[in-house]
Parts: C-alpha cells; sequence; structure tokens
C-alpha cells in the first residue's frame, strides 16, 4: 500500500529531510585524499547523536547482507557504487566517492545520496556525475500529481541512456515514510505511462546509479559492497521529494554547495 501524507506530515519530514541534507554537506567536506572513510562514518555518527536522530542503516539487515550493517553511512569508492560499507581506507587522489545516507528524525525518514570525489575527480567521472545530476532532475520533475511511476523511471533511464551509459534494474527507488524503504518501487526503467499514479501526499526516494561500462554488478562476499563486475566507476545520486499539487519538494536539499575540489 503507498502511503499519502498530509501537508502537514510533510511539513514534519522537512526536519528528517534537512538533517540528512546537513550531513551530507558536512561529509563533502571531509572527501579529500587522505581521508579514511570510517573517519567519514564517524563524522556521521556524532551528527546523528548531537541531533538525537537515529540510523537506518546501523542495524539494517535485508537478506542480501551477511550480517547487519553495523555503520550509518554508505560509502562506495571507484568500482564500488552502492551499499559500501566504510572499512579502513583512505581516499586516495581521484577517487570517486559516493555517500549515501539515511536517517530517522522525529519519527519520519529521509534518505539521500551524493557523488564527489577526493581532490581532482577525473573528467569521465565528472561528466558521468552531471549526468547523474540531470537524470535526477528528470526524474523529480516527472514526480507531479497525475503522472505515473513509469514517468519517473522513463524520465531517468531514457536520460543515462542517451548520454551512452547502460541502467542496472536490479536496485532503485523507493517510497520513504516511518521507515526507509516503503511502497512504491521506483526503478532507474521503465515505460512512460505504466505503474502506480502519482498522488499529492505521496513522498518517494529518487536514486538514479549506472556504470561508465557494461552495468553488471557483483556483490562483495559479505553480501553489502556492490561493484561493477567489470571494475568501471560509477555515479550514485539520490533525493527523498514529495509529491504535492505545486509540484515536487525536494526534502534532501542541500543549502551549501560543495566546495570546489
Ligand atoms: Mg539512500
Amino acid at each position: 500500500m503507498i502511503e499519502l501524507r498530509s501537508a502537514t506530515e510533510i511539513d514534519e519530514m522537512r526536519a528528517a529531510g534537512r538533517f540528512v541534507a546537513d550531513v551530507l554537506t558536512e561529509l563533502a567536506t571531509h572527501v579529500r585524499t587522505g581521508v579514511n572513510l570510517l573517519e567519514l562514518d564517524r563524522v556521521a555518527h556524532d551528527m546523528i547523536r548531537a541531533r538525537g536522530a537515529t540510523s537506518c542503516y546501523i542495524d539494517y539487515h535485508p537478506t542480501f547482507g551477511a550480517m547487519p550493517f553495523g555503520k550509518v553511512l554508505c560509502t562506495s569508492v571507484n568500482d564500488a557504487v552502492l551499499h559500501g560499507l566504510p572499512y579502513d581506507y583512505r581516499l586516495r587522489d581521484g577517487d570517486n566517492v559516493s555517500l549515501d545516507f539515511a536517517a530517522e528524525v522525529d519519527g519520519w525518514v529521509a534518505d539521500s545520496a551524493i557523488t564527489c570525489f577526493a581532490g581532482k575527480g577525473r573528467p569521465e567521472d565528472v561528466g558521468m556525475l552531471r549526468v547523474g545530476e540531470r537524470a535526477l532532475a528528470a526524474g523529480i520533475a516527472a514526480a507531479v500529481p497525475g503522472n505515473r511511476i513509469g514517468d519517473i523511471s522513463a524520465a531517468i533511464g531514457e536520460l543515462i541512456n542517451a548520454a551512452g551509459y547502460p541502467v542496472n534494474t536490479s536496485f532503485g527507488g523507493h517510497g520513504v515514510g516511518r521507515t526507509m524503504h516503503e511502497m512504491p518501487d521506483v526503478p532507474n526503467w521503465g515505460k512512460a505511462g505504466r505503474g502506480p499514479v502519482l498522488r499529492a501526499g505521496m513522498v518517494i526516494a529518487i536514486e538514479p546509479w549506472f556504470l561508465a561500462g557494461s552495468g553488471e554488478i557483483e556483490f562483495d562476499p559479505d553480501g553489502w559492497t556492490i561493484r561493477s563486475a567489470d571494475h568501471t566507476r560509477g555515479v550514485h545520486v539520490e533525493h527523498t521529494i514529495a509529491v504535492t499539487a505545486d509540484g515536487p519538494i525536494i526534502l534532501t536539499e542541500r543549502s551549501k554547495p560543495k566546495p570546489a575540489g
């Protein structure tokens, strides 16, 4: 069942969205050559504690994970693209790192992801990120009442394809509310005009991700970190948005731009 949130509830959800956005904004300033992934996780952990928020990840244990996630942040570096489990690794110049973060504040969840670079990003990675951001924007623009989920999926998938990248349909967006994963699924590939009708009050995470190569993926032995099978790099960006009669509201919009470099 797809939950519809009242205007008051969507207002309440803004606190979670702002917190998740603030954490990612802060983390982006820490991404630089030499920083350890475990330090990034600790920064996020400290901010959760200071805010009185709850991590959606630390106890998360779906069937594909060998154990609960155990960290509060996904850090996917280079050929890793989703669900990257932070480990003792210091970022190197030019590393491409996606940070995916979800937390609960005052009973509501928000979920968002960014991709950034340690030092100067490789031109091909920077180009891929631009495509990802355009795909995210196109998906969000399609999130209006009367459209269908397939309109979001088609907008994302066609833009990624047109830029020359395949779309892997294994993981995609999802409803967000009292928990991190609710109905409906929001795939990154689909047919316009198909799927559930979008209604005012639906809150969904839209999260395009793709790889530079074949798009085939592999799981690390722990079941968590997802890598490209051909070791090409990937991009992942995500916002939690509310569908409203006045257009989509980006609950996880970041107010401060990431500093260059
Ligand atoms: Mg996420």
